[in-house]
């Protein structure tokens, strides 16, 4: 579903309904490509609880307004339709030089939902984050990019720092999303090498917590989804691949502790939980926290499904002081209880 511009305007004049937020000069904005999105939501929600001035612009391709419930309406938050793919829409051009700040979290991010309209996600990295650096140099507003751990694709070293460049297949079904982000990270430093923009950029780990999709296919919800509904839990290969999970809010202070940061060199920062465990052991857990003690399905793995993932947060603990503070057990019971109660579904006395 690309939007364009026309399908951006009747949101845009929720702008015109809502008090003006601020005077017209002022560059007070903050522009959250992807806000209505698992990680954009709290990103939102952070910045408006910190006073900060919020516009949300999402296509709602694989994010869901209902993640908004309980911004919209509050001052300083503005929700506008559109795909970066297409011209930014006019209520965004228009008022450039307001945006102090702007952050791209625009793609879908799991692995089936990025390769339905392949095409479409690698043009939302490259063509997308184009047009925001665009905007971000017309603003003089600074630029964060949300990359991904996939840049290390199915990484020969572990765990992942972020002077390792990777082992990546262009030519893979992964290729759209891990050569797209790639491609935008080299476009956002190039913007930073020409002066063109200051810019942040983040890789981002396996994240999980409330408002994850409920069939957006990764291994947290569908899980978690699985194990609350009573049926078996799904795991590709034998389990044995690791990943190490971040719970969301540990991921949103990160962004905004980067984005706020003075590194201003050529430095992509991984923001992630180095804890890592087997996607068989996180089958195990879901089922502790749901009560559940339903079967285990095998499904083939995936092709390039990478075996092994852990970040080297070295840098963002020296550079930023920042590290996760979110057990994965605490995170998975919250997450749990949140798919619970969206599913109005009861958990287990033992866990609630
Ligand atoms: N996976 C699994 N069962 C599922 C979904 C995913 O075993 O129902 C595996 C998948 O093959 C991968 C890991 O869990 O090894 C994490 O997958 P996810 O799609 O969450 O993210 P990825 O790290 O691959 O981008």
């Amino acid at each position: 579903a690309h939007l364009n511009e026309t399908s951006a305007r009747p949101h845009g004049t929720r702008r015109e309904r809502n008090a003006p937020m601020t005077n017209d000069t002022e560059k007070s904005l903050i522009l959250v490509a992807g806000g209505a999105g698992f990680i954009g939501s709290h990103l939102c929600a952070e910045l408006l609880d910190r006073g900060e001035q919020v516009v949300c612009l999402d296509n709602l391709q694989t994010s869901n307004l209902s993640n908004l419930r309980g911004l919209e309406g509050r001052p300083g938050f503005e929700f506008v339709r559109g795909d970066i793919v297409d011209e930014l829409p006019a209520t965004i051009l228009e008022r450039a030089h307001r945006f102090k700040q702007i952050y791209n979290l625009a793609c879908a991010a799991s692995p089936p939902q990025y390769q339905v309209d392949p095409e479409h996600t690698m043009l939302t990295n490259v063509v997308g984050t184009d047009r925001l650096l665009r905007l971000a140099s017309e603003a003089g507003a600074r630029f964060l990019l949300t990359s991904t751990s996939e840049v290390y694709g199915d990484p020969e070293m572990h765990p992942q720092r972020e002077d390792y460049r990777g082992w990546v297949s262009c030519t893979g079904p992964r290729a759209c999303y891990d050569e797209g982000k790639r491609a935008a990270e080299a476009l956002t430093y190039d913007f930073c090498r020409s002066g063109r923009a200051e810019v942040r950029v983040a890789r981002i780990f396996n994240t999980y917590g409330p408002h994850m999709h409920f069939d957006d296919g990764r291994v947290v919800s569908n899980l978690i989804v699985q194990a609350l509904s009573g049926k078996p839990l799904t795991l590709y290969g034998d389990g044995s691949q690791t990943r190490s999970f971040c719970y969301v809010s540990d991921l949103v202070r990160g962004l905004r502790l980067l984005m706020n940061s003075d590194i201003t060199g050529m430095e992509p920062i991984n923001l992630g939980n180095p804890h890592e465990i087997t996607v068989e052991a996180l089958a195990e857990a879901v089922a502790v926290f749901t009560g559940s003690n339903v079967a285990i399905a095998y499904h083939p793995l995936p092709t390039d499904d990478p075996r092994r993932r852990k970040p080297d947060i070295a840098r963002a603990r020296a550079l930023l002081g920042w590290e996760p503070r979110v057990p994965l057990a605490e995170g998975l019971e919250r997450t749990c209880t949140w798919f619970a109660q969206a599913m109005n579904v009861p958990l287990p006395q033992t866990t609630s």
